[in-house]
């Protein structure tokens, strides 16, 4: 019995390697570092249940101290890298171009699920914009973190669908897809934020607006800011107008889920004038404040990361998802041009920021925010 014992939590254990993703780069060496690999697969947040986790007889696994469990020259892992934004909007079965859409903007089904595989196979994985706020990024050793933003709060992103009496994402959404693509990925992470304008139809289909955006944060999405009415900011010329559309935006979700502030938006077209713009960062309307800690630009680039000295999150460069018709400096272009070596690249431990001796520079040590600096 005492052999099955020991038998199954080593099975256990290369199973959940192999799941880490990245896996080729992580070698553990002793027992030990078997054990980091476990707590850098366990998920963080509501992953879902499928997330193979290892459980019981191994409690040691759990208390074990964090110690840095990879070989440095294999992983090289550099946290002062430039991470990718991708910024989604429309999501269709098929595309027929019109006058308002050459498909630049939008993407099929079918191209979002080969896109999943494509960037799990290149080593991304999936943060949510407050972890990387809070520079609280949780990826297994070798793995470059990334962010997905959906704006507009289109049904081809996401919408409920009856099922046997209950409420579910429809699988041809891409939320429905990604809920799929979890169940034999689960360490992709099933994350992401929705952008979204409470003054106009948000995720048509099934369901209340409630019950929509309840769904998406049940589920460990996060919903974000876009205006009430998907204003263009430029051309506001009052501080009013900018607290109605922002804060009205932030009041209207605290009355549809009460208690969830949005916290990060998404600019419509471009930001306010200069004398505007603290009024989209920061407000109160009809009495309730708000305060956005990231600011997302319509996207050209990636950005940086948490620790850098040029980290500014209310000035979040996004990397266009690449629509129909591929344009420069969209995902795919940069999937292409954007070397390793300038991405981040993980630990697989939050606790700690490991960065090539010569990126040491480019660390701000009061971002830390607590975490220790490795430099190798
Ligand atoms: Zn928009």
């Amino acid at each position: 019995m005492s052999k099955f014992a020991k038998i199954i939590p080593a099975l256990v254990i290369s199973a959940s390697i192999l799941l880490s993703g990245c896996g080729s780069k992580v070698e553990p060496e002793k027992n030990n570092s078997a054990q980091n690999t476990i707590q850098s697969t366990k998920p963080t947040d509501n992953q879902g249940s499928s997330t193979p986790v290892p459980q019981g007889n191994d409690t040691n696994a759990r208390t074990a101290t964090p110690k840095p469990s990879i070989d440095l020259s294999k992983v090289k892992p550099n946290e002062t890298g430039k991470i990718m934004v991708v910024m989604f909007h429309n999501f269709v079965e098929s595309f027929t171009p019109t006058k308002y859409d050459n498909g630049e903007y939008t993407t099929t089904f079918d191209e979002f699920r080969k896109l999943l595989q494509t960037l799990y196979d290149k080593n991304y994985r999936l943060v949510n914009v407050n972890d990387y706020l809070n520079n609280n990024i949780s990826v297994p050793a070798g793995c470059i973190p990334m962010m997905f933003t959906f704006d507009d709060g289109t049904s081809g992103q996401f919408n409920l669908v009856e099922e046997g009496g209950k409420l579910v994402a429809n699988k041809q959404s891409a939320v429905g897809i990604m809920e799929e693509f979890n169940k034999t990925h689960p360490d992709f992470g099933l994350k992401g934020t929705f952008y979204v304008n409470l003054g106009l139809g948000t995720f048509e289909g099934k369901g209340t607006v409630n019950e929509r955006l309840k769904y998406l944060i049940d589920q460990g999405f996060e919903i974000g800011n876009h205006t009430l009415t998907h204003i263009n900011l430029r051309e506001v010329k009052t501080a009013e107008k900018v607290l109605q559309e922002v804060g009205g935006n932030h009041k209207k979700m605290l009355e549809l889920v009460p208690d969830y502030k949005l916290g990060s938006l998404a600019l419509p077209f471009g930001n306010a004038t200069k004398d505007l713009q603290g009024y989209v960062a920061k407000g109160e309307f009809e009495g309730v404040s708000y305060e956005n800690r990231a600011i997302m630009e319509v996207g050209w680039d990636p950005t940086y990361s948490p620790v850098s000295k040029k980290f500014n999150p209310l000035s979040t460069h996004r990397v266009r998802a690449s629509g129909i018709k591929p344009v420069d400096t969209d995902l795919a272009w940069w999937l292409k041009n954007l070397s390793v070596g300038e991405q981040y690249v993980s630990d697989g431990d939050p606790n700690t920021v490991t960065v090539p001796k010569s990126r040491e520079e480019a660390v701000d040590k009061n971002k830390l925010n607590g975490k220790q600096l490795v430099v190798y």
